[in-house]
Parts: structure tokens; C-alpha cells; sequence
């Protein structure tokens, strides 16, 4: 289960509706993500498409759930954008004078020295960031609505249409929502779908004495603090390998990356990689098949699922309960051309 069908689920569950979750229990990009959540894009300096609202909407949804299943899920971090050069730091000042990245972007240049990592040129602070755990989202959801799982591959076999309900085994339901991440491409409904998969791949490392407790940004990469002296390091983007396997050509590439940003000893403790759930427009896409009325799909989170999960999810809900329309940005009707 990813963090989608969390969302969508939980939305319902909010809203007295009855729910089955069929999950295969494989790991998908949520349960390996970082789990930052920033609206800003660093490397162009503006922000991601509804920004404000994603991050406004999302907040509000985690602390929802986090004081619901009691357990920790918001890891409150600033970024720390470390600086390569003066036009950078120039760009920064700019940037951080616009209406909607002013609230997120400290307009000061730091030039104070943070232990263990090189910052000739300083750094910038963005707020209202940090992590989310993904697995205890994930683990949350599933102690607290045991009885709505159904551990099992999903069979399309199974799958029929009567009535206008959907009938799976003896499950009979209204609706069915997909929300498979990249593994949308086995989906006999929905494959054919621009989701293209841009594999990610990370370490997980030991930096003894670091105490790092901000998130790290320099060179394409985040340096994350996680629980004892462990860190999350990456990712890495790759439009053209499919393969859910983590690669040494990738490790060296992080590995290079690493050491030009910490000045520490370090012990690599994991090397993991997954598909992130990209379209080829960089957009997510939410609504219903062509054909099926009663068949939707949550999908194409991208790089940035914590943000977009649960506006989504909201979206998709008052869609089909209340008949409320969505902004044709997500819906999954603009590759109409594309006859699924
Ligand atoms: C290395 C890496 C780092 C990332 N870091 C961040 C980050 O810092 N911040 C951020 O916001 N996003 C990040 N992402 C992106 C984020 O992981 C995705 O946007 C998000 O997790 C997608 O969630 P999902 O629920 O759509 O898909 P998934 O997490 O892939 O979940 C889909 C689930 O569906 C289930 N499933 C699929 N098919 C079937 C079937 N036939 N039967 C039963 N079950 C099925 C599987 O169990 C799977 O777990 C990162 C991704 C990667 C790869």
C-alpha cells in the first residue's frame, strides 16, 4: 500500500463511507521515499504547480492522522540550500522576494558553519519543510483498519461490473479506485496511460557525531537526518532503467556526491532503489475510465506525493460522492487521444 490509497482511503473513512483496501503488501516508492515535503523547486527557484495548496492541505491532513493513530509521523527539518556560487546566492535573494516563495524562503544568506558540511559559498534557509515518515503513515493506516485490508494481488480476473456496482470476489462496491503507483503499467484499464517511471535510487549512511537535525540540499542531492546517527542520501532520477534493482554505477554517483558535500567519516548501511509514479507531463492524474463510470484512478504523483496525496484524494472525493468538478490539470482525460 502507498501513500495514495492511504489518502483516498482515510478520505473516505473520514466521511462515513465503507471501504476494502486489496494490497499486495509490495514495497512501492512510498515505503522507500525520503518523505520530504517542500512546495518550493530549488534548482529553478519558483514553486511546484498549486504549491501553497498541497502544502496547506497536506499539513493539515498528516497532523489529522498522525494524533489519530498515535504514532509520529511530521518530522519538522528547515532545508538548508547550500550555495555554489555568488549568482547563486544572488538568484536565492530574488527568488526569496516573490509573493508566493516569500513565506517558505529566509531572504538571508547564512554564512554561520555547519559542522561536517562544506558551505563556502553559505546557505539559505526554507521553512515550513521536514519529512514524513512514509512507513508509519503506512503502518499507522493498516493497524487502525485491520479488518478493511485484504492482503492479496490484486486479480482483474475477478473483477466485474454488475448493476452498476463493482463486484470483486464477494466484495461488492459502488466504486473502485486505483492508486498502484508505477505498477499502473500492469493495469488492464489504465496502462496504456502516459506514466513513464523515473527510477530513483538512495543510500541510507552512518555519520558518527553529525547531530545533523536540518535537511541538507547541494548538487541535486538531500542529506536527511533519520533515527541514530543514520542518513538518508539521494536520489537519483533515471527516465530509461526500469529495473526496481539499485545499480553501482548510481552508487558511485551518490557516493561522489556525498563526499563533496560532507567533510565526515561515513558508513554505507543501505543502497535501495524505486520507481517514482511520473507522467511525461509532469502533472498527476485523477478520474474515471472512459468506459467504466464506476472505475478511477489516483496515480502520477511523481517526485512529490506527500504534497499532492491528500489534495488529491479530496479532489477525487467530492468528484465522485458530491459531483463536484476538479481542475483539468490532474484529469486523466487530458490524453484523450490516447484511447485507454
Ligand atoms: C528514491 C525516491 C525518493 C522519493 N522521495 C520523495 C520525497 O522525499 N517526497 C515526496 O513527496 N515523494 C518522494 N518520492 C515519490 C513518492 O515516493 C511517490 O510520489 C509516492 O510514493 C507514490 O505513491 P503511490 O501510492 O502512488 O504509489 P506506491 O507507493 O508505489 O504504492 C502503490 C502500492 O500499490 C500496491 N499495488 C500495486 N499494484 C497492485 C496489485 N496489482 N495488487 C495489489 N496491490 C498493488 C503496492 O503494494 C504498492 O505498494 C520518492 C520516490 C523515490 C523512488
Amino acid at each position: 500500500m502507498g501513500i495514495a490509497g492511504v489518502c483516498y482511503a482515510e478520505k473516505l473513512f473520514q466521511n462515513n463511507k465503507s471501504f476494502c483496501v486489496i494490497d499486495n503488501k509490495k514495497t512501492g516508492s512510498s515505503k522507500i521515499a525520503a518523505g520530504v515535503f517542500n512546495p518550493t523547486v530549488l534548482k529553478r527557484y519558483n514553486m511546484i504547480w498549486n504549491g501553497e495548496q498541497f502544502h496547506k492541505n497536506a499539513i493539515t491532513f498528516l497532523k489529522k492522522i498522525e494524533n489519530k493513530y498515535k504514532i509520529k509521523i511530521i518530522f519538522k527539518h528547515d532545508i538548508l540550500k547550500i550555495f555554489s556560487s555568488i549568482s547563486d546566492q544572488n538568484n536565492w535573494i530574488v527568488a526569496s522576494k516573490r509573493p508566493l516563495l516569500k513565506q517558505f524562503l529566509d531572504s538571508k544568506i547564512y554564512t554561520k558553519k555547519v559542522k561536517g558540511i562544506k558551505t563556502e559559498f553559505g546557505y539559505g534557509v526554507v521553512k515550513k519543510c521536514g519529512r514524513i515518515s512514509t512507513l508509519n503513515m503506512i503502518n499507522g493506516f493498516k493497524n487502525k483498519f485491520k479488518n478493511n485490508l485484504l492482503n492479496e494481488d490484486f486479480d482483474f480476473k475477478k473483477l466485474s461490473s454488475h448493476n452498476q456496482k463493482i463486484v470483486y470476489n464477494n466484495i461488492v462496491s459502488e466504486n473502485i479506485v486505483f492508486c498502484e503507483g508505477y505498477d499502473i503499467i500492469n493495469n488492464p484499464f489504465f496502462k496504456k496511460l502516459p506514466v513513464t517511471g523515473s527510477k530513483g535510487e538512495f543510500l541510507i549512511v552512518k555519520i558518527s557525531n553529525f547531530s545533523l537535525n536540518k535537511i541538507i540540499k547541494r548538487s541535486s542531492i538531500f542529506i536527511m537526518p533519520l533515527e541514530n546517527e543514520h542518513y538518508w542520501v539521494g536520489a537519483t532520477y533515471d527516465n530509461l532503467d526500469k529495473k526496481n534493482k539499485p545499480t553501482q554505477l548510481k552508487k558511485e554517483w551518490l557516493i561522489e556526491k556525498l563526499e563533496s558535500i560532507i567533510t565526515l567519516p561515513y558508513k554505507i548501511i543501505d543502497h535501495k532503489a524505486s520507481m517514482r509514479p511520473t507522467t511525461i507531463d509532469r502533472r498527476p492524474m485523477i478520474g474515471f475510465h472512459p468506459d467504466y463510470k464506476n472505475i478511477y484512478l489516483l496515480n502520477g504523483l511523481g517526485s512529490r506525493g506527500i504534497l499532492l496525496a491528500p489534495t488529491l484524494s479530496f479532489w477525487l472525493y467530492n468528484y465522485i460522492y458530491n459531483g463536484l468538478p476538479f481542475p483539468e490539470e490532474v484529469d486523466l482525460n487530458r490524453f484523450k487521444e490516447i484511447n485507454i
